[in-house]
C-alpha cells in the first residue's frame, strides 16, 4: 500500500563542508526518489493539503501526474496557480501548511509536497535549459539513465474560467517585485492586462533576492529563471524606481495612464533594541547584513563590495531571519552566537532552520538579553553586554515572558552585532499617497480582497500583514489581482 512506504529522505550537503561555502544545503530529490515519494500520496477526495495552501496549488493533481512519470504534466498543473514553484518548494514552511494538513501526517510522515514541487520545477528548468547540470548550487545530479525528455516549462497557464478580460490592454502598475507583486502581476498579465512592476532596487525579487541567502535559494540558477518566466508572460519590470521618490502613485494614475495600482512593497524597515551603543561601527540590522551579502554579493571574491564580519559575531533574535544572518556570518568565517532571551523551545524560527544552524556550528546563547553594545576608542564594537534571563508568567503571546536576573550582567567579546528583531513596512508610500490609511503598526489598511482606502489602489503581502511568508504574500497578490480585474471591468 502506498502509505506503507516511508517518506523518502532528501540528500543534503555535509554540515562541515557547507559551513564553509554558499552552495545550496539541500540537493532535492532525483527522479527515482521523486517518483517513489509521489507514489505515497493517497490522492484524497477532500485534499486538505490544497485547502491549506494560500495559492490553492492543485497538489493531488500534480503529484498524480508525477507518480505516473508525467513531469511535464505535473509542471503544467503547478503553473496554473504558481509562478514561483522552485522558490516555494525550497522556502515555504510546508510543515505548517500543505504538509501540516496531509492525512498521512496524522499517524506517520506527510508526503514531502515541498520537495516534490521543487523537483518538478528544477527538473523542468534543467531539461529546458541549455547546460542543465553544469552550474553548482542547485539540485543534485539527476540519476544516470535519464534520457533527455522533450520537455519545456509551460509558459502561459490556462486562464481561470470567467476571469479573462475582454477589455483592451488597460495599464496596471505593481509596486515591488517580491512574491506579492510577482504573483499579482503574473495573473493580471495572463488575463491580458498591460502590467509594469516598479522596483526600488536594481534587481527584482524582493526578499527572495536580497534577504534569503544563496545557500537556501540560489539566485542565478533558480530565482532569475522564475522571474524570467514572469517577464515572458508580458510583465515589464522597471528596476531602480522608488515609488514615492522617483514618481508617486498619484502621478502614475493621473499622468501616466495606470488605471489601477497594486502595492506589494513588503516590510523592509528594521527594528532596533534602543539600547546604548547601537550606533557603533559593526552593528547591523539583519536586513542590511543580508542585503550586502545577497544583493551586493559581499561573499564573492569577484565583487568589490565586501563586508567586515570579523572573527566573532553575535546575532540578536531567534527567528528565521536571525538563522539566515547567523549562517551567512558563519560562512564568512566567523564564530557565531545567537543571543536569544527565551529558551530553545520558544525559538520562533522553523525547526529545520534551527537544526541546520546548530549542525553547522552556530552557538546558541539562550536566556540572554543584550543591554548595551560596548565600543572601543575608534568607535568599533568590541563587546555585547548582556543580562541572564529566566522565564516568568506567560505574556499576551502565550509564551512565558523572560525576566532579567538581577546582577547577572556579563560581556560577550564580539566584533559584529546583527539585530534580527523584526521589521515593519516602510512609510514612504503611505506618506506620499493621498487617501491611503495605515494601522498603528504602520501596515497599509486593506480589505480581504486587497482594496485599500484609496479607490483603484490595492495592496497585499508584508506591506499589509507585516512580516509573514512568501506563500501568504503570493496568495494576497493573487487575491488582489482578482479584485483589480473586477474593479477594472466595472470602471
Ligand atoms: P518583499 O519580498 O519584501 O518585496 C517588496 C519589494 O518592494 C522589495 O523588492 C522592495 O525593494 C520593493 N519596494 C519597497 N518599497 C518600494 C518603493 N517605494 N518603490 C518601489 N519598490 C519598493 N518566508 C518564507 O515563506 N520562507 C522563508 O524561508 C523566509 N525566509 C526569510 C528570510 C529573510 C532574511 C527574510 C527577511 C524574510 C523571509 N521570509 C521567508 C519572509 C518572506 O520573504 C516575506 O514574507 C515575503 O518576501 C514578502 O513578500 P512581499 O512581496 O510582500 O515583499
Amino acid at each position: 500500500m502506498a502509505n506503507r512506504i516511508p517518506r523518502v529522505p532528501v540528500r543534503e550537503q555535509d554540515p562541515k563542508v557547507r559551513a564553509t561555502n554558499f552552495e545550496e544545503v539541500c540537493y532535492g530529490y532525483n527522479k527515482e526518489e521523486a517518483l517513489l515519494e509521489a507514489s505515497r500520496c493517497l490522492n484524497c477526495k477532500n485534499p486538505r493539503c490544497m485547502t491549506a495552501c494560500p495559492v490553492g496549488l492543485q497538489i493531488p493533481r500534480f503529484i498524480a501526474e508525477l507518480a505516473q512519470g508525467n513531469i511535464e504534466g505535473a509542471a503544467a498543473v503547478i503553473a496554473e496557480d504558481s509562478s514561483l514553484p522552485a522558490v516555494c518548494g525550497r522556502v515555504c514552511p510546508q510543515e505548517t501548511q500543505c504538509e501540516g494538513s496531509c492525512v498521512l501526517g496524522v499517524k506517520g510522515e506527510p508526503v514531502a509536497i515541498g520537495k516534490l514541487e521543487r523537483f518538478v520545477a528544477d527538473y523542468s528548468r534543467e531539461l529546458a535549459g541549455s547546460s542543465p547540470l553544469e552550474t553548482s548550487g542547485c539540485a543534485g545530479p539527476l540519476p544516470s539513465g535519464d534520457g533527455p525528455l522533450p520537455l519545456t516549462m509551460p509558459r502561459v497557464a490556462r486562464f481561470p474560467e470567467g476571469t479573462a478580460s475582454q477589455s483592451p490592454r488597460q495599464k496596471v502598475a505593481v509596486i515591488g517585485s517580491g512574491p506579492a507583486g510577482l504573483a499579482c502581476a503574473s495573473d493580471l498579465a495572463k488575463w491580458g492586462y498591460d502590467v509594469t512592476i516598479f522596483e526600488a532596487l536594481h534587481k527584482a525579487g524582493g526578499v527572495l533576492e536580497y534577504g534569503i541567502p544563496e545557500f537556501r535559494l540560489p539566485k542565478d540558477k533558480v530565482l532569475k529563471h522564475e522571474i524570467e518566466e514572469v517577464r515572458r508572460l508580458g510583465v515589464k519590470i522597471e528596476t531602480n524606481v522608488i515609488i514615492g521618490r522617483t514618481v508617486t502613485i498619484d502621478s502614475l494614475m493621473d499622468k501616466e495612464g495606470f488605471k489601477a495600482v497594486f502595492i506589494g512593497t513588503g516590510a523592509g524597515l528594521p527594528k532596533f533594541m534602543g539600547i546604548p551603543g547601537e550606533n557603533y561601527n559593526g552593528v547591523f540590522s539583519a536586513n542590511e547584513f543580508l542585503t550586502r551579502n545577497n544583493l551586493m554579493k559581499a561573499w564573492r571574491e569577484d565583487y568589490l563590495t565586501p563586508i567586515h564580519a570579523g572573527k566573532k559575531v553575535c546575532v540578536v533574535g531567534g527567528g528565521n531571519v536571525a538563522m539566515d544572518a547567523a549562517r551567512t556570518a558563519l560562512r564568512l568565517g566567523a564564530e557565531v552566537h545567537i543571543v536569544y532571551r527565551r529558551t530553545e523551545a520558544e525559538l520562533p524560527a522553523r525547526r529545520e532552520e534551527v537544526h541546520h544552524a546548530s549542525e553547522e556550528g552556530i552557538i546558541f546563547d539562550m536566556l540572554t538579553n543584550p543591554v548595551e553594545v560596548i565600543g572601543d576608542e575608534r568607535g568599533w564594537v568590541k563587546a555585547l553586554k548582556c543580562v541572564k534571563m529566566e522565564l516568568g508568567e506567560p505574556d499576551e503571546s502565550g509564551r512565558r515572558s523572560p525576566v532579567p536576573i538581577e546582577g547577572s550582567e556579563f560581556e560577550i567579546p564580539t566584533e559584529t552585532v546583527i539585530m534580527a528583531l523584526g521589521t515593519s513596512p516602510n512609510p514612504l508610500i503611505s506618506k506620499t499617497t493621498k487617501g491611503l490609511e495605515i494601522t498603528r503598526r504602520g501596515c497599509l489598511v486593506a480589505t480581504e480582497e486587497g482594496a485599500t482606502t484609496r479607490p483603484g489602489v490595492f495592496a497585499g503581502g508584508d506591506a499589509v500583514t507585516g512580516a509573514a511568508t512568501v506563500i501568504l504574500a503570493m496568495g494576497a497578490g493573487r487575491t488582489a489581482a482578482k479584485a483589480i480585474d473586477a474593479y477594472l471591468k466595472q470602471n
